[in-house]
């Protein structure tokens, strides 16, 4: 089969590679769609957890193509989303509702081979079967939407909190949207570039800021004692070292961005004493695939307008590059059948 892979790091090549093998408990699926993440990014850049060679790819649904001798809940046929999280359902973390950080844990695109090929072997309890109104966009959505909804159940928005989301990416743009889900009251969202701004402000956002001189006054005049909920989805350790100035007391700080591993920010432990702060992390989902298709099926979360890009897999190197460098939106890879 045609695959992505990055043979070591900063570097992409579209090889032939033998198709997937199918463990009994597994099954193969043809991938339709697979979306770039800023993960892939930072794997890209070995600032994460893969080794190299790896075959990326984290955000994708397809037909299943093979089903393994132990698999007995799918078919030859169905259409899935995978969750590329691999939790082994045994270990202490994951027997004590942690699955996300289990002690075995896999990811596919990540430590095994993912969805920039055109088949993917992945365990079937892995699996989601799919509502047939969802489009193949929608479905390379479910994954990140489904780390938005874990990040949604980490904190605990009070009803009419007002919120600051730094950054409009792709991921920003979700969450401006499951806050105004979640009861929020005003949303504001700084951001560099004005077209993320009119999107922003498109989802929902009550406020969408330019990053400039003015952005301290203009938030100020938004929130006077500050945010109840600020939430950094830049991963930028500029941003969120800046980001606890817009806190209120008594407020959350969420990292939602995923800083390259070795970054460091300083924060006053004074500071966080003094207001009753709450610092949380959000690490990528822990089954919460069901709500966020249902958030899609049911049209509460819309996500047509941040694919900004469609291409097909020979030109991946291109458009990751685009991406890396912030001039795209969403880019999906088209790999399998249009739906
Ligand atoms: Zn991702
Ligand atoms: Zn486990």
């Amino acid at each position: 089969m045609q695959a992505v892979l990055f043979p070591a790091p900063e570097s992409i090549s579209i090889e032939r590679v033998p198709d997937p093998t199918c463990a009994p408990d597994e099954v193969v699926v043809q991938v339709a769609r697979c979306g770039i993440c800023g993960t892939d990014v930072h794997i890209y850049r070995n600032e994460y957890m893969s080794a190299f060679p790896v075959i990326p790819g984290h955000e994708f649904g397809g037909v299943i193509v093979e089903v393994g001798k132990a698999v007995t809940d799918f078919k030859v046929g169905d259409r899935v989303a995978v969750d590329p999280n691999l939790y082994c359902g045994h270990c202490d973390m994951c027997r004590n509702e942690m699955a996300n950080h289990c002690l075995n844990w896999q990811g596919v695109g990540i430590t095994r081979p993912g969805g920039f090929a055109e088949y993917v072997a992945a365990p079937a309890r892995a699996c989601y079967r799919l509502p047939a109104a969802l489009s193949d966009a929608q479905v390379a959505f479910i994954e990140p939407l489904a780390c938005v909804v874990h990040a949604m159940k980490r904190i605990r928005i009070l009803p009419a909190d007002p919120v600051l989301i730094l950054g409009a990416g792709p991921m920003g743009l979700l969450l401006v949207q499951a806050l105004r889900r979640m009861g929020a009251s005003y949303v504001a969202v700084v951001e560099k570039q004005p077209a993320r701004l009119e999107l922003a402000k498109a989802m929902g956002a009550s406020f969408a800021v330019p990053v400039s001189a003015d952005q301290d006054a203009a938030l100020k005049a938004i929130a006077p004692r500050g945010f109840g909920v600020v939430i950094d989805a830049t991963g930028v350790p500029a941003v969120i070292e800046g980001a606890f100035r817009y806190l209120r007391p008594r407020g959350t700080f969420l990292q939602f961005g995923v800083a390259p591993n070795h970054a460091r920010v300083s924060v006053s432990p004074y500071d966080i004493f003094r207001n009753d702060w709450t610092i949380i992390g959000t690490f990528a989902l822990c089954y919460t695939f069901l709500p966020a298709i249902d958030w899609l099926a049911s049209g509460a979360i819309d996500v047509t307008p941040l694919v900004s890009h469609v291409a097909p897999m020979q030109e991946f190197a291109n458009v990751f590059q685009q991406f890396a460098a912030g001039q795209t939106l969403k880019v999906h890879i088209e790999i399998g059948g249009a739906r």
